[in-house]
């Protein structure tokens, strides 16, 4: 059992279950179930009361067969390798969908980011790059934020990587503040680019979408962006929000600015005036046309699935689907939007930020944003094609996709 739920495992089966139905040569298979390259490593942190405390972080590189390394880095006090294995081999594929020039990473250290001061928390960022500084760089390894790091952590790492090769390289790490180097865009792009895909899922079910109504769970960075660009954008109204919380329902819509004020005042999206107070899972089942899942994982399962009565369930939460609920859904005519096609505007803009670092030129937000709906446009196009050819599920054709362009590239290296 502990073994089925090992998220490395569970990333493995998911690749052996696109090899078979894609054909994919077994030899290429080999190279892709395993990481590359994986490093493990002590750092030592003066801690504020004068001892030394010794902390555990890894960074592991899944496959760069498509160009460097990328993926976040996380704080967390339960990470684990086998987690790490997993995302990096998640970011793999994720690279690959977008179509980006890069590879999949992850890194992360076993810590308690909330039981650290700042001072404690700087001096282990600065030694977790201390200790992985020759495994990452703009051509090799690029990392980023991730589960409780910030654009203030990244700033930290930049600096002390700079400082030990001695030269400027903000290439090295995306996610950083605009004042050294950061993208316009990227703190709205996973919300945004969910929108982009929204745009074209709406088209290929011929939804109007300034007539459709929609639910959101999770109002955090991306809940929040995507409440309100499906107003901007869209003319669409979003009738229920929840967070960790609750949840609220308003069949004429809830106004983004006026919940945006409440939450400021008491921190939280209930008892928001005018609204009806629902459960969380109420919100999944309500009669609406677009439903996103936008807070954690293991939302939508096979206890569910028969209730939901949404036309589009768009994924911008990471896992909020389980496998079983997925089929259930693509067998009831639902057409399930998969995490890793739709939440990829963070890394695409990642990326972004990235190329302008190299070239030393910055973009406009337009031309950031155009760029994105490009980008997103395609991936969500082509990922349709390929689960039409392959006669499967979206989340099926977006692993196809993915691994055929990875296992093209190694092809094309010669290594198998
Ligand atoms: P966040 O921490 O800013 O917000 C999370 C929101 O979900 C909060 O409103 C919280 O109250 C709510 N929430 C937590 N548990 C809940 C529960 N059980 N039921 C209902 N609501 C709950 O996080 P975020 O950055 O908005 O990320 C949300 C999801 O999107 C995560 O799964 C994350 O991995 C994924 N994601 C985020 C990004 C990004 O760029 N931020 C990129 C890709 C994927």
């Amino acid at each position: 059992m502990a073994e089925e739920l090992n998220p490395f495992k569970i990333a493995q089966t998911q690749l052996d279950e696109a090899a078979k139905i894609m054909k994919l040569d077994p030899q290429a298979l080999a190279i892709l179930r395993e990481p590359m390259e994986i490093l493990e490593v002590q750092i030592p942190v003066k801690m504020d009361d004068g001892t030394t405390k010794v902390f555990r972080g890894f960074r592991v590189h899944y496959n760069n067969a498509r160009g460097p390394m990328k993926g976040g880095i996380r704080y967390h006090p339960q990470e684990t390798l086998d987690t790490v294995k997993a995302l990096s081999a998640w970011m793999t594929w994720k690279t690959a969908l977008a179509n980006i020039p890069y590879g999949g990473a992850k890194g992360g250290i076993i810590c308690d980011p909330e039981k650290l001061s700042k001072g404690e928390l700087e001096r282990l960022s600065r030694g977790y790059i201390r200790a992985i500084y020759k495994f990452i760089g703009p051509d090799i390894d690029i990392p980023a934020p991730d589960v409780f790091t910030t654009p203030e952590i990244m700033a930290w790492m930049v600096d002390e990587y700079e400082k030990i090769v001695g030269h400027s390289a903000p290439g090295v790490i995306t996610g950083k503040p605009l004042e050294i180097g950061g993208s316009l865009g990227r703190t709205e792009a996973t919300g945004r680019g969910g929108m982009f895909v929204l745009r074209e899922a709406a088209k290929k079910i011929n939804l109007d979408l300034s007539k459709a109504t929609i639910a959101i769970q999770g109002h955090g960075n991306v809940g929040q962006y995507s409440h309100k660009l499906a107003i901007e954008m869209f003319g669409a109204k979003v009738v229920a929000v929840s967070d960790v919380y609750g949840a609220i329902y308003n069949e004429k819509g809830i106004d983004y600015n006026a919940l945006m004020a409440h939450k400021q005042k008491t921190g939280t999206v209930t008892k928001f005036p005018g609204a009806k107070s629902i459960t969380n899972e109420e919100l999944l089942e309500l009669n609406v046309d677009v439903l996103i899942p936008a807070a954690v994982e293991n939302q939508i399962t096979s206890k569910n699935a028969d209730k939901i009565k949404a036309k589009i369930v768009l994924e911008l939460a990471n896992g909020p689907t389980t496998p079983e609920a997925d089929l259930i859904l693509h067998k009831r005519g639902i057409l399930g939007v998969p995490d890793f096609l739709s939440n990829s505007g963070g890394v695409i803009v990642s990326y972004f930020e990235w190329v302008q670092n190299i070239n030393g030129y910055y973009w406009s937000l337009e031309e950031v944003n155009s760029r994105l709906d490009r980008k997103m446009s395609e991936s969500f196009w082509d990922t349709m094609e390929t689960a039409e050819k392959y006669k499967t599920y979206p989340r099926m054709g977006a692993y196809i996709l993915a691994v055929d362009r990875v296992a093209k590239a190694m092809k094309a290296r010669s290594w198998y």
